[in-house]
């Protein structure tokens, strides 16, 4: 505990961004108003947002999570040669079908989609039997303002199916729920925001070789890395049918995040056959950074999960109802891995987005029966209101971050001296029309940013509450009051300090 003591608590006193006058320049600042926790803070909804969301059809949902199934087994090891597509079977005709249905939405749009493939071979590993052709399919809605366009928001599906056995390529493998519901969400995201103009650029993904290691989004993740595209975040949709089945819950969808971010700390794996071990890695200044300043539920990729929850779920409660985003603090379930993680490993700001009660006879299976146990991922079991219902959390998350404002730049927290209030600054946004910056706080143990207090277009913000009691974060929010993601502040001043050196802190 006291090792806190020495970087925490230290600022200027002088500084005092909420005085107008000269005459309250002397006076100290009253506290701000606390207001009321959670959804309260989440500010006005967008009206065009809104009107994205109600766009969003069950109806082309259904259509097309059944279209993907008629295609029998969508294996990323199926058969793909022209033959193939001609016959309407296996994964390469699904991804030509894909294809096509994003250049429809494109014409629609009088063009307004760039239509793209990144293809290329996958060398033979433990689930690859040969080397394989894969092909991610994507669509790109350019963004309008040439700044903000380099920021990147991306939403994926993965279109491969499996059943029982990995090698299997003839037997049916429906793929209803995994994923031709996540498929369909990144598609029907398309469809409906291409209709729109945004400042910053949308991609929308789908791609193959999930059932096999991730290998299409780690090869799309990678690209993206080396070609220094800018992904400020990515939404993985990956088993989000909401099953029918009795003990489901349809009115919850689950949104995993990491907490440290997996480029500060990899765990290595231990050797298993055919494959040695890796050794885990440590950026040994940011996980001591993490660890000092109580920042294991602050990864970009968390307050993505968070902004989901407050900026999309509870601020468009008339469209949803009851149906609501719950965060998950984990990286993926148990036994489980998704395409969020190759983003992730790559750097960026990802997330995972699955049904709430996950049915195992309807994954991965083999359709039988056997005990009177029906197997099988059949679009029956599909609930299509509930995929509309995360299609429409996907589509005002990409819709919101992608018409705010960049986030704020180098945001600092004074830690000069042991001080009990707090002074934030922080440098501009670099792109997007700022029509606000906001200082939001939580709690210590609070999960959502419960407060906020508007600082107009100041760049600084001084506040009579102790930095060592509550997390804070600062945002840019345009004149409609879209927000861009929270930023953390970063202590200005000593870095963290191990504790032996702050004997004399007290
Ligand atoms: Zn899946």
């Amino acid at each position: 505990m006291t090792s806190s003591i020495t970087f925490f608590c230290l600022l200027l006193f002088t500084a005092c961004a909420t005085a107008q006058k000269p005459a309250e320049a002397q006076k100290r600042p009253s506290r701000p108003s606390r207001g009321e926790p959670g959804k309260n803070q989440s500010g006005p909804a967008d009206p065009e947002i809104a009107a994205i969301l109600k766009d969003v059809s069950p109806q082309r949902i259904q259509a097309t999570i059944e279209k993907l199934v008629s295609f029998g087994n969508r294996s990323t090891l199926s058969p793909q040669d022209d033959a193939a597509i001609a016959s309407g079977k296996g994964i390469g005709a699904a991804r030509e079908w894909i294809k096509s249905q994003f250049e429809q939405y494109s014409k629609d749009c009088g063009g307004c989609l760039e239509v793209k493939t990144d293809e290329f071979v996958q060398p033979p590993s433990r689930r690859v039997n040969t080397p394989t052709k894969l092909v991610n399919v994507y669509a790109v809605l350019k963004g309008t303002d040439p700044e903000a366009a380099k920021r990147i928001y991306v939403v994926s599906g993965h279109y491969d199916s499996r059943n029982n056995d990995n090698f299997n390529v003839t037997d049916p493998a429906p793929g209803a729920n995994d994923d031709a519901s996540g498929t369909s969400v990144s598609m029907e995201c398309a469809r409906v925001m291409s209709k729109h103009k945004f400042p910053a650029t949308v991609i929308f993904l789908t791609v193959p070789g999930e059932e096999q290691g991730l290998y299409g989004s780690k090869h799309f993740a990678e690209m993206a890395k080396e070609q220094g595209w800018h992904i400020d975040a990515m939404l993985n949709n990956d088993i989000v049918g909401g099953n029918k089945s009795p003990e489901q819950n349809p009115n919850i969808v689950r949104v995993f995040s990491e907490g440290i971010p997996t480029t500060v700390l990899t765990l290595g794996t231990p050797a298993s056959a055919g494959n040695p071990a890796t050794p885990g890695t440590a950026d040994a200044a940011k996980v001591r950074q993490i660890r000092m300043l109580g920042m294991e539920d602050d990864s970009p990729s968390r307050q993505l999960a968070r902004y989901m929850v407050q900026q999309v779920g509870q601020k468009y409660e008339a469209v949803f109802g009851p149906f609501h985003p719950q965060m998950i603090y984990r990286q993926d379930r148990f036994l489980r891995g998704g395409d969020h993680t190759s983003f992730n490993e790559a750097g960026f700001t990802a997330v995972r987005i699955t049904e709430y009660r996950e049915d195992f006879n309807r994954q991965h299976q083999t359709p039988r029966t056997e005990n009177g146990i029906e197997y099988g991922d059949w679009p029956k079991w599909v609930d299509f209101d509930y995929v509309a219902n995360v299609a429409r959390i996907n589509a005002g998350t990409l819709a919101s971050l992608a018409s705010a404002p960049a986030e704020p730049q180098n945001v600092r927290v004074e830690t000069q001296k042991l001080e009990n209030d707090t002074d934030l600054t922080w440098e501009a946004s670099p792109d997007g029309n700022v029509a606000e910056y906001q200082v939001l706080w939580r709690d210590t143990t609070s999960p959502t940013w419960d407060h906020v207090q508007s600082v107009g277009t100041e760049l600084k913000a001084h506040l009579d509450m102790s930095k060592d009691n509550v997390f804070f974060a600062v945002r840019a929010v345009d004149k409609k009051g879209n927000a861009s993601l929270p930023v953390v502040p970063l202590p200005q001043g000593p870095p963290p300090r191990p504790a032996a050196s702050t004997g004399g802190a007290k």
